[in-house]
């Protein structure tokens, strides 16, 4: 399935609840912007080499637009463009003030040296400085882009438009990155995970989890779960999945994965077959790694009782609908990855005010952002009859379509819509 038919498929869910109408849903589901731009430098053999650039500009009625830069060989529009309009509507939910954009190269970062990245990254700055910046459009690191990409973009814009380093989030401390950044969205889903718990009456200490994808968010997650006293039976990565029913010693599997590259042959559990990590028995799944993972071929053998979504779109449709009919609820991935580009937007925030903020204080404020989303999906959820991703679009959709109302961007009666507040 093509990611903009989920994204539109979940979008229109909610928006028919709402009853918004064609014509703001029309608006609501187009891109403002889409840009494409050559970009043309001489690498190392002085030979020249042309890549296309581009940047998805989806919302802004509520902010200045947010969303990752990728650096990819086969970057997809497609993809691009459903993940620009998912960025709107995670934002929306977090209630931080900002749209939605995605952009990237399509390059393989893999076969470029260090200069030709850095040429690559600053040649296309030069050709869309103007369209970026931090009340315009604040990208971030994604797939195959990091706080170097960061750097260089900090670099190269402020050649144009004076230092600024809040045209980007993500960057290295050293030029105003935030403290807490990088393990952000695992932080949040731990947060989620202690919420969706107590609802449950569940305690962290008694909780079996399964977790796919060691990579940023995978781990991140696995070891604030850990430091919690979870059991975590199952994990894998890009080799394959290992599982321990006694639980995971995830210390020493980050340790292991660092030095070795991979979660393959670590000592401390036996390895299974890669695709019966979703179906492995616990209590909890986290999909952290890629979308499409839970279909409708492999929902039957399920045996989660809640799936707590870390990847974006890793449950197509149909399995959703599968899911929410046996009762097994799914925390979706608007609200629960939204950890990541919440403490982008304290990087912002402590970039604007210049004023740096202690790793305790992100964390606080993260948790108090975290819940108050939780909270208010959930009463939706309850309010609506519905399930927590339908309340979750009914939330963002509804706060972008009300902003979107009163700036007189569209002049329908849509801003009395009957959603949330
Ligand atoms: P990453 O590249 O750091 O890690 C990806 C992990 O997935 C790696 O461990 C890789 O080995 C594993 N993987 C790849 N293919 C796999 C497969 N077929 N089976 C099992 N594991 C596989 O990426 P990340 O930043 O952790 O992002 C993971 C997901 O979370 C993506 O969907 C991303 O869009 C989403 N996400 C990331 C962030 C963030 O802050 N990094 C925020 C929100 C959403």
């Amino acid at each position: 399935m093509r990611a903009s038919e989920a994204t539109n498929h979940y979008f229109q869910r909610a928006a028919k609840q709402l009853g918004l109408g064609s014509r703001i849903e029309t608006v609501l589901m187009t891109p403002r912007r889409e840009v494409k731009v050559e970009i043309v430098v001489e690498l190392d053999n002085g030979e020249l080499g042309v890549f296309k650039g581009f940047r998805v500009q989806h919302d802004n009625s509520r902010g200045p637009m947010k969303g990752g830069l990728r650096f990819h060989h086969e970057v997809d529009p497609d993809e691009v463009n459903s993940l620009a309009s998912l960025m709107t509507w995670k934002t929306a939910v977090a209630n931080i003030p900002y749209g939605g954009a995605k952009g990237g190269v399509s390059c393989d970062p893999s076969k470029l040296s260090h200069s030709e990245l850095q040429k690559v990254t600053r040649a296309f700055v030069d050709e869309i400085h103007d369209i970026i910046g931090p009340g315009l459009d604040i990208p971030a690191p994604d797939m195959g882009s990091n706080s170097q990409t960061m750097a260089w973009i900090v670099d190269q814009y402020s050649k144009y438009h004076g230092w600024t380093p809040a045209v980007v989030t993500g960057k290295p401390i050293e030029l105003g990155g935030s403290e807490g950044r990088e393990q952000a969205t695992g932080q949040g889903l731990f947060f989620t995970a202690e919420a969706v718990l107590a609802d449950h009456k569940m305690d962290i200490k008694e909780t079996t989890f399964a977790i796919q994808g060691f990579g940023n968010v995978g781990s991140w997650t696995a070891h604030f779960i850990h430091q919690a006293g979870g059991k975590i039976v199952a994990i894998s990565d890009l080799s394959g999945a290992i599982h321990n029913k006694d639980g995971i010693d995830i210390d020493a599997l980050m340790r292991y994965s660092r030095e070795q590259g991979s979660i393959k042959g670590f000592g401390g559990a036996e390895s299974i077959a890669a695709e019966n990590l979703l179906l492995t028995q616990c209590d909890v799944l986290i999909p952290a790694a890629l979308g499409n993972v839970i279909t409708g071929e492999n929902v039957k053998d399920i045996r989660a009782k809640i799936i707590i979504e870390g990847a974006n779109g890793p449950t197509t449709p149909d399995a959703d609908e599968y899911l929410i009919k046996r009762n097994v609820p799914i925390v979706p991935d608007i609200f629960a990855n939204a950890g990541g580009v919440i403490v982008s937007y304290f990087e912002w925030v402590q970039n604007v005010q210049q004023f740096r903020w202690r790793l305790d204080r992100v964390n606080q404020e993260l948790k108090l952002l975290m819940l108050d989303a939780y909270g208010e999906i959930k009463a939706l959820a309850k309010s609506n009859e519905c399930d927590l991703r339908t309340a979750a679009f009914l939330l963002g959709i509804s706060r972008v379509a009300r902003a979107t109302a009163l700036r007189g961007l569209e002049n329908e009666s849509f801003c009395m819509v009957n959603g949330p507040h």
